[in-house]
């Protein structure tokens, strides 16, 4: 891949993200993209970074302390941490992610909040019926959220999903927008929504996204994982 090809695809995704943006009719200050990065090189970062890109998502613990270590020289990089986490991993994960996109149990929420430094956190939704899943399930979402609450390292931002994939985005979104009211009662400060990938941002962003996390659309074709 060349430089030139990774500077269209942020180009197209900016201006598809502002389309969305005009008809939802909203303001794209609202909006952060995280560009994820996870599988490829920290090179890649390094381009993007050339690019103007300053936040990026990663979900495999040793990749990420690796990446943010390779790439220590770089100013004011942001690390968000999106994918399952391990309880017994999480302190590190602060070490170098100022936001955790997947707190959905309260062991993980208690073992953040051990860490060191204050760190920003997302309630990920389960939005299907396989518990496997990463996400708290939509009925379990305010005890989760009373758990982080009262823990004072932690910093409730919002709730985060990944849209199934036999349910129309839009609709799998709008489940998530009410998520967000409910949450929201609890937690007046928590209104923001981590939602939208490289195949359904637009819809995201007209459901109330505020925090896209994009990777192939950006960085091409993930490398089959290391
Ligand atoms: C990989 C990943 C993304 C980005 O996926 P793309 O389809 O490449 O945009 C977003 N969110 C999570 C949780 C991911 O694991």
């Amino acid at each position: 891949m060349t430089a030139p090809e990774l500077a269209d695809r942020l180009a197209a995704v900016r201006s598809r993200i502002a389309d969305a943006v005009r008809e939802a009719g909203r303001d794209e200050r609202e909006l952060t993209t995280i560009v994820v990065t996870k599988f490829h090189g920290a090179w890649l970062v390094r381009e993007l970074y050339g690019l103007g890109v300053r936040t990026f998502g990663e979900s495999r613990h040793q990749e990420a302390r690796q990446k943010s270590r390779e790439l220590g020289d770089l100013a004011g990089l942001h690390w968000h941490f999106i994918g399952q986490l391990q309880s017994n991993k999480a302190a590190q994960a602060t070490d170098y992610a100022e936001v955790v996109h997947s707190v959905d149990r309260p062991s993980l929420a208690d073992a953040l909040s051990a860490a060191a430094r204050p760190v920003g956190c997302f309630l990920q939704l389960n939005l299907t019926e396989d518990p496997h899943r990463g996400g708290v399930r939509e009925a379990d979402l305010e005890p989760l959220a009373e758990r982080v609450l009262g823990a004072p390292n932690l910093r409730l931002l919002g709730v985060m999903a990944v849209a199934p994939l036999d349910e129309q985005p839009r609709r799998a979104f709008a489940r998530v927008r009410a998520a967000s009211q409910r949450l929201l009662r609890i937690a007046p400060d928590a209104g923001f929504i981590s939602a939208g990938m490289s195949g359904d941002y637009p819809e995201a962003i007209l459901e109330g996204a505020t925090h896209l996390r994009i990777g192939s659309a950006i960085t091409g074709k993930r490398p089959d994982r290391g």
